[in-house]
């Protein structure tokens, strides 16, 4: 049936309604937002740096720390027991949030860099002479420089590998055709983000896989931008190793998320040595447990596990692709609102993007923007961002980012580019 043009446009409506009333009720499930500064409600548009913390995050880790706590895997008692059954239950909800096959594909860390750090160190530990290993250079610092050290403790071990760079346009995207003219037989891994934290630009992971696999190597995707927007599935996906912080997934702090294909990480040696990750230890040497425990030395963050699992299924009971349209509809919003800024520059022009924006205003230092909008209660960052690569092949020194998070609403769009156009005013911006 063919929708005449008023049926359409209720329609539009109506979607744009049901968005609202959703995220009027997620709103209302993070408590930041219930809290004044001088007077106003705060407008936080640094959620990719670290997002809010949801209701359940916050009660859930007070429960596990309050009611409920003791040492896991090792206890004889009740409590260590229950412990035990809450962090395991937790491998299980995050399984289940990123689609994975099973909850042993799933290893906690510290954070995605601390993931990404694991696969550089226990996938790099088979490196040979002269393979080579392929990053963008869209890259957030942590998918970067574990790399650069595996190629320092490469050569120091006297097999050189070589990191090869996948650039980006200008528009802060990248071309599956460059990545063709990478990719051969020496290729190891390829190392690339699902989006980038300082433009938002989604890279076309399925596609990835599929180029990497044919040249026979292995695909790690840094999903710490990806994953508290995007409705995951890595039975399809195609990666090899993805990584996740639970603090930008409206989590816990000090906890992350490496996942891996059972078949790469059952070969992989462990990283780190201590308790929990040993079978059986003698004085000159040990034996060490199956995965995912092989990976997980010492006493994990217990509450913040429980903490994720639960936050990762209350995201996951969301209506995960209504969100993500309606923060692109945001970020759409405001590249036409701050675009039309005399002196505003948007970097970044990916079709397909995450809620991130990326601009420079003329004559303006990002931190004096910066400064002027947090007079106004709207919280955005500044500098590279973690990128700096990345900026420095856009010829920047460093930008103002907005990010938005599930919360966020049209109405701050609308304030943060009042706010600019005062700040253009104020400072007389070259525009
Ligand atoms: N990767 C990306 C794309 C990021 O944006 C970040 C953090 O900003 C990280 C990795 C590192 O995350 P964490 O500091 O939580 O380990």
């Amino acid at each position: 049936m063919t929708l005449v043009a008023e049926d359409r446009k209720s329609k539009v409506q109506e979607t744009a309604q049901t968005a609202e009333s959703v995220v009027a009720a997620v709103r209302a499930e993070f408590p930041y937002l219930e809290h004044k500064i001088n007077g106003r409600t705060p407008i936080f548009l640094d959620s990719a740096a670290s997002a809010q913390k949801a209701r359940l995050c916050i009660e859930t880790l007070q429960n596990a720390l309050t009611r409920s706590y003791a040492n896991v895997h090792r206890g004889a008692y009740s409590q260590s027991a229950q412990s035990t059954l809450a962090y395991e239950k937790a491998r299980k909800q995050v399984a289940e949030f990123l689609g994975a096959k099973s909850e042993q594909e799933i290893v906690f860390t510290s954070g995605a860099t601390a993931a990404i750090n694991l696969v550089a160190y226990s996938f790099g530990a088979n490196v040979q002479a002269g393979d080579e290993i392929i990053v963008s250079e869209l890259e957030h610092h942590s998918n970067l420089v574990p790399w650069q050290l595996l190629a320092e403790r490469s050569a120091a071990a006297g097999k050189p590998i070589k990191l090869r760079f996948w650039r980006i346009t200008e528009q802060a995207t990248l071309r599956l055709e460059d990545l063709a003219e990478l990719l051969s037989s020496r290729t190891k891994l390829v190392a690339v983000t699902h989006a980038s934290n300082a433009f938002g630009s989604i890279v076309p992971i399925e596609q990835v896989a599929e180029m990497t696999h044919k040249a026979g190597a292995a695909l790690l995707v840094d999903g710490a931008q990806a994953a508290p927007h995007l409705p995951l599935s890595m039975k399809e996906l195609g990666a090899d190793f993805y990584a996740f912080s639970g603090h930008k997934t409206y989590g816990p702090n000090a906890i992350g998320v490496l996942w891996g294909r059972s078949e790469r990480l059952n070969v992989l040696p462990p990283w780190q040595g201590g308790g929990e990750m040993i079978r059986e230890v003698q004085l000159e040497k040990s034996s060490y447990r199956e995965v995912p425990a092989r990976f997980e030395a010492g006493t994990p963050p217990i509450a913040e596990a429980i903490a994720l699992g639960a936050t990762c299924d209350w995201l996951a009971s969301q209506p995960r692709q209504l969100l993500h349209d309606y923060a692109v509809g945001l970020v759409r919003t405001a590249h036409e609102r701050l675009g039309a800024i005399a002196g505003l520059r948007i970097h970044g022009t990916a079709t397909d993007t995450l809620p991130i924006v990326s601009f420079t205003l003329d004559g303006v230092h990002p931190h004096d923007l910066a400064t002027f909008l947090d007079s106004r209660a709207i919280a955005v960052r500044t500098g590279h961002h973690c990128a700096e690569p990345a900026h420095r092949a856009l010829g920047l020194n460093g930008s103002t980012r907005a990010s938005f998070g599930i919360y966020n609403t049209f109405e701050e769009i609308e304030a943060l580019a009042n706010g600019v156009a005062e700040a253009a005013e104020f400072f007389g911006s070259a525009g």
